[in-house]
């Protein structure tokens, strides 16, 4: 039967980076690029949490398909590092996802000092280490015939939560990086999107209580539930593939109707 696209969903043979790999959405991303066919440096904090989601994801799909790397992506030097690594042991590189973050709660009336610390680290983990990754991986993204940059935002980048302006200004930064490296990239065939996930159980939303969790998304979700690390993970995957080719500068909302939940 004759196909009716020619575009490719297949991520056989790509070769992706994903930061905060180790836990969350980072994971389930990586995972899934994995699934596809890709092969991925998982970049987290920690050794042994690195290794362990290398591990797996060797175990599932075989030893050439992941290689790991603990990095704080606040140092740009091991940034740097990580891309030519990567690109000696695979021979390029595809796909960028930046994606390590972390919230930091702080009143705009806190202490100068507890403030301004919270304010600083976040916006270098959230915001300017996206941008240093991005840069240090342009050459290799532009000789791929499909380069892919995904930056994780979130919808508050839309929306606000009281002592969450740290978090809020890094990933309306983001939608904004994402838009000029967008136009910027657009003459070398590479696209750039974001994703703005709402309520997710992951990571940074454990220590919300399930009791809480439920009633936030009964009054405030229109799917009535935390979304799941996965299902963001099929909107990330779907923009890195090659067929996914006229699709740039765009923030996608994965939040189960979050921010169109009027009552
Ligand atoms: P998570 O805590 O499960 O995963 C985040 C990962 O980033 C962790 O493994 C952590 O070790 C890593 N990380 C943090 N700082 C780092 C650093 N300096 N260097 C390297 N790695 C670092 O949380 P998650 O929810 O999966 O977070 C993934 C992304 O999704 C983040 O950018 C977050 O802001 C965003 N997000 C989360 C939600 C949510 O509800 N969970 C909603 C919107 C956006």
């Amino acid at each position: 039967m004759t196909r009716l696209s020619n575009l490719s969903r297949s991520l056989n043979g790509k070769v992706a980076i994903v930061t905060g790999a180790a836990s969350g959405m980072g994971r389930a991303t990586a995972f899934l690029l994995a699934d596809e066919g890709a092969s991925v440096a998982v970049v987290d904090l920690d050794q042994a949490k690195v290794d362990a989601v290398v591990g797996a994801i060797q175990k599932e799909y075989g030893s050439e398909r992941a290689i790991g790397f603990s990095a704080d992506v606040q140092n740009t030097e091991r940034l740097n590092i990580i891309v030519k690594d990567t690109v000696h042991c695979y021979g390029g590189l595809d796909i960028v996802i930046n994606n390590a973050g972390i919230s930091l709660s702080s009143p705009a009336n806190s202490p100068n000092d507890d403030f301004l610390s919270a304010w600083d680290t976040t916006l270098a983990i959230n915001l300017s280490a996206y941008v240093h990754l991005v840069r240090a991986a342009l050459p290799h993204l532009k000789q791929s015939s499909s380069g892919r940059i995904v930056n994780v935002a979130s919808t508050e980048s839309i929306v606000a939560t009281p002592t969450l302006s740290a978090y809020s200004a890094s990933k309306s930064g983001v939608t904004g990086l994402t838009r000029s490296l967008a136009v910027e990239l657009g003459k070398d065939g590479i696209t750039v999107n974001c994703i703005c996930p709402g309520p997710i159980n992951t990571g940074m939303t454990d220590a919300i209580p399930s009791d809480m969790k439920s009633k936030y998304a009964q009054r405030h979700v229109a799917l009535r539930r935390y979304g799941e690390p996965e299902e963001v993970a099929h909107m990330t995957v779907s923009l890195c593939m090659p067929a996914m080719s006229f699709v740039t500068g765009a923030s996608i909302v994965v939040d189960g109707g979050m921010t169109i939940r009027h009552t």
